[in-house]
């Protein structure tokens, strides 16, 4: 099994980039890696803070572990958003194959500290760990919001980016360049898109000389999400887009059997609706067309 590291090189060298999808339970888990069976490219599962305290740390790992043992596809297990050493650690020592450190929140300065010290520390415990770090504002909250925030002041710098992959020696660096979390209701509905900018994240990949992660890629216009994959974003995440199917497949799963109790019976609904997500956001990702028959691609 080649691990996260050659993944992460490989896509970039191909000009693809991995999904990132957030798991906060089974139903999540198994549409994802059904529709990475499907195309049979690699996937990461990431999980945040929150997202981990649902699920246990060390049992979401064992999980994620005999799936991949059963299976000869390459599924990678993130330790999304991680704020504080201790979770990052916990992660690390129950066997996730990279973290993101996020010390975004903190200025600039120590936010790059705190960064270079998780590296060591985590290294310590896995040296082929893959760490993250972050700089810039792109919103909290993989969720529905009111309003998009205008966060264009919180850009990152090609300059300040390359001063902090130096001087923290992060394998891979989250930008903020026009992607946000979260989706506004417009987004949802698709009347309006995200865009990125492009150009500011070709000079970032190029400054840095490692792989970009663009959170947030939920409600992002396909063409800037294929022109940033080859600008040099390695891996996108996507979890708003799966929470909004994950919702709606339970409520279409309830509503066609009205007293159905049988969780199985239920939850495919869910399972079979974020698949389709996956699917299309893989295909995107890896370049490999919608080759589906009879179904829509927007
Ligand atoms: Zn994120």
């Amino acid at each position: 099994m080649p691990d996260i590291r050659g993944v992460v090189e490989l896509a970039r060298r191909n000009g693809v980039a991995l999904g990132h999808f957030n798991i906060a339970d089974l139903v999540l888990l198994k549409g994802v890696l059904s529709a990475a069976k499907e195309l049979q490219v690699p996937v990461i599962v990431g999980a945040s803070e929150g997202e981990r305290q649902f699920m246990g740390v060390r049992q979401l790992a064992a999980h994620v572990r005999s799936l991949r043992e059963e299976s000869d596809l390459p599924v990678f297990l993130n330790a999304d958003h991680t704020h504080t050493l201790d979770s990052a650690m916990e992660a690390a020592k129950a066997g996730f194959d990279s973290v993101v450190f996020d010390a975004s929140a903190l200025p600039f300065e120590q936010n790059a500290r705190q960064t270079k010290q998780a590296v060591g520390a985590l290294k310590a415990v896995n040296p082929s760990i893959v760490v993250e770090g972050e700089i810039g504002n792109i919103g909290t909250g993989s969720e529905i919001h009111e309003l998009a925030t205008d966060l264009s002041q919180y850009l990152t710098t090609p300059e300040e980016a390359k001063q902090f992959v130096a001087y923290t020696g992060v394998d891979v660096l989250a930008p903020a360049v026009g992607n946000m979390h979260g989706m506004s209701q417009k987004m949802v509905e698709g009347e309006t898109k995200k865009r990125l900018d492009i150009r500011r994240i070709s000079e970032i990949s190029t400054t840095t000389g490692v792989p970009l992660t663009l959170h947030g890629g939920s409600g992002t216009d396909d063409e800037d999400l294929r022109q940033a994959i080859a600008a040099g974003v390695s891996i996108v995440h996507i979890n708003t887009e799966l929470r909004v199917a994950w919702r709606n497949g339970l409520e279409a799963g309830l509503g066609a059997q009205a007293h159905q109790v049988v969780p199985y019976k239920i939850l495919p609904f869910a399972v079979e609706s974020v698949k389709q997500v996956a699917l299309e956001r893989l295909r995107l990702f890896n370049h490999l067309g919608h080759v589906a028959a009879g179904r829509k691609t927007a």
